[in-house]
């Protein structure tokens, strides 16, 4: 006998949501951190309820094996855990008698608010503990949703282009080295642009150098939200407007270009870093050279 499986319909929406997020981020980053997502699918046999569309019917010989997910509570109530490493009072009444004490991570399930205080079920029954001391424990599902949201956010705010204006005098790749005369691999990109053009920041991330390497000259180097480390080499001497650890925002302008270190003109020396290894700037999705 066929068995019928209706979709609730707000079941439906976050599966839509958590579909459509992963849609936007097709990366093995995503598919790494996303193992077992699937095993969230929120279905329910509800198939006697006559108030639901038939628009979502699903009629399948293998829905059998679906794995019904938890049956969601409806009565306001969610679980937390204990945030205090010392452990928290649990009170008759807000402020009332202390009847017991809960532990570091200790699971609690809080029933209703009130004021500060959360009215929690424990096994010893119903007590009070400030709300200041429990934190919500997200559902795997919420997890998923949010490490999705942070990566698409990192990855959809890098790109464009380090400078505006110019032209790439030299492109990624083997070539003979200006100044050295030798086969070597020119690790970046450089775009010939005039002396003072401000260098801006490729994504959201944070500083991890701001000073002098040999031959690079005035450097700069982010550490992107995404994981990958920009580089941006022969700044102008004293144009560098970040300092180590600081912050910085997609297209913040970080210095101003010149031809400091090993350099035969002025020109921004632009590189990407994925793992460590120079990586082609051009190969990176959204990046506009
Ligand atoms: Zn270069």
């Amino acid at each position: 006998m066929k068995s019928i499986i209706l979709l609730k319909q707000n079941h439906l929406i976050s599966m839509l949501t958590v579909c459509f997020l992963l849609c936007l981020a097709v990366s093995p980053v995503t598919s790494q951190t996303l193992g077992g997502l699937d095993t969230e699918a929120a279905v329910s046999s509800e198939a006697d309820n006559p108030e639901d569309d038939n628009e979502n019917t699903v009629s399948d010989s293998k829905a059998e094996k679906i794995v019904p997910a938890e049956k969601p509570v409806n009565d306001g109530s969610w679980t937390g855990y204990v945030t205090s490493r010392s452990g928290v009072n649990a009170r008759k009444s807000p402020w009332g008698t202390v009847t017991g004490r809960l532990e570091y991570n200790d699971e609690v399930m809080v029933s209703r608010s009130s004021g500060e205080w959360y009215e929690i079920v424990s096994d010893n029954g119903k007590c009070f503990v400030h709300s200041k001391y429990i934190a919500r424990r997200m559902t795997q599902q919420e997890e998923t949703v949010d490490k999705v949201k942070a990566f698409v956010a990192a990855t959809s705010n890098f790109g464009g282009r380090p400078v505006k204006g110019g032209r790439i005098s030299s492109p990624f790749g083997y070539r003979i080295h200006p100044i050295q005369k030798i086969k070597k691999l020119h690790k970046g990109i450089d775009f010939a642009v005039a002396g003072g053009t401000p260098i801006l920041a490729m994504g959201p991330g944070k500083v991890i150098h701001a000073g002098w390497v040999n031959g690079y000259g005035y450097t700069v180097k982010v550490l992107h939200d995404n994981g990958l480390v920009t580089l941006y080499g022969h700044l102008k001497k004293g144009s560098l407007k970040v300092k180590v650890g600081q912050k910085v925002q997609s297209q913040q302008s970080m210095g101003a270009v010149n031809n400091s270190g090993a350099s035969a003109g002025n020109h921004l020396h632009f590189e990407v870093h994925k793992n460590g290894k120079p990586i082609n700037p051009a190969s990176i999705q959204g990046v506009t050279l």
